[in-house]
């Protein structure tokens, strides 16, 4: 098996069904999980799905393993967190949709034979219903061992401290950094030809409760769509916070799952 195209590739649907088979003991399969979602005049929609594929594929080529088709629809944005459905383009599924979705995915492939599975996620909202889909995998009898990342829990705090020493107000929390500082710099790493720099922002919502309403009052959604100061991200910290990502979901699938 030299010489062919798909040796060096790790996603899965450019492999063949043989290629597939004679993979399936080689390391978990990969699933990306993003969004369709408004991200600010700078990005486009596709950056929770955009990030989620590139660290799974940048791991699977650290840590062995394949890469399922990315997921490109997320749970419903939320007004507090992504902007909410109120804006144009913001395309979602119910949880249920969702935690069907993931679960027909990994019972498939798990009865394939994969055994393990590292679910990369990038969309804030998808968190629990992604853990339900695996609850009730396992409930209903299939096996299977998980890996859950969502990928900004993956960041350590001194990283995550000297990315915002120099942003003024310093982390705002991951809910209120859609589209902001890490968001754009990752995409300005990873697709710098898909972010309109001119377009680039500092905004945020003018009240922030602390409590979520709907609908939501106008006043607490950011006409822009950025949650933050966005002014401040740069392709270097995209770069540095994405090495550390890939790294450190490497290191804890060859810790939890390591021979
Ligand atoms: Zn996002
Ligand atoms: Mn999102």
């Amino acid at each position: 098996m030299t010489g062919t195209e798909t040796d060096d590739t790790v996603r899965m649907a450019e492999l063949t069904w043989q290629e597939f088979e004679d993979r399936i003991d080689d390391g978990p399969a990969f699933v990306p999980i993003g969004s369709t979602e408004q991200h600010g005049p700078h990005l486009p929609l596709s950056v929770d799905t955009v990030i989620a594929s590139e660290i799974a594929e940048r791991t699977a080529r650290e840590a062995g393993g394949m890469v399922a088709p990315p997921l490109h629809y997320g749970y419903k944005s939320q007004p507090g967190s992504g902007g909410g459905p109120e804006f144009a383009s913001t395309t979602s599924v119910h949880g249920d949709t969702l935690r069907r979705q993931v679960g027909d995915i990994v019972a498939d492939l798990s009865r394939d034979g994969v055994r393990e599975f590292v679910i990369v996620n990038g969309h804030f909202e998808n968190e629990y219903a992604v853990r339900e889909a695996i609850d009730r995998h396992l409930e209903s009898g299939l096996d299977g061992r998980f890996v859950i990342a969502s990928w900004w829990d993956l960041l350590s705090t001194s990283t995550r401290e000297a990315i915002f020493e120099n942003v003024p107000g310093g982390f705002p929390g991951w809910e209120a950094e859609h589209a902001g500082v890490v968001e754009t710099s990752l995409m300005l790493y990873l697709r710098p030809d898909s972010v309109n720099e001119d377009a680039i922002v500092d905004d945020g919502p003018s009240r922030n409760p602390p409590y979520s309403m709907k609908p939501a009052p106008e006043d607490t959604i950011p006409h822009s769509g950025v949650f933050y100061k966005a002014t401040h991200a740069t392709a270097e910290v995209g770069e540095r916070g994405l090495a550390e990502v890939v790294e450190v979901l490497a290191n804890g699938i060859e810790d939890e799952w390591g021979a």
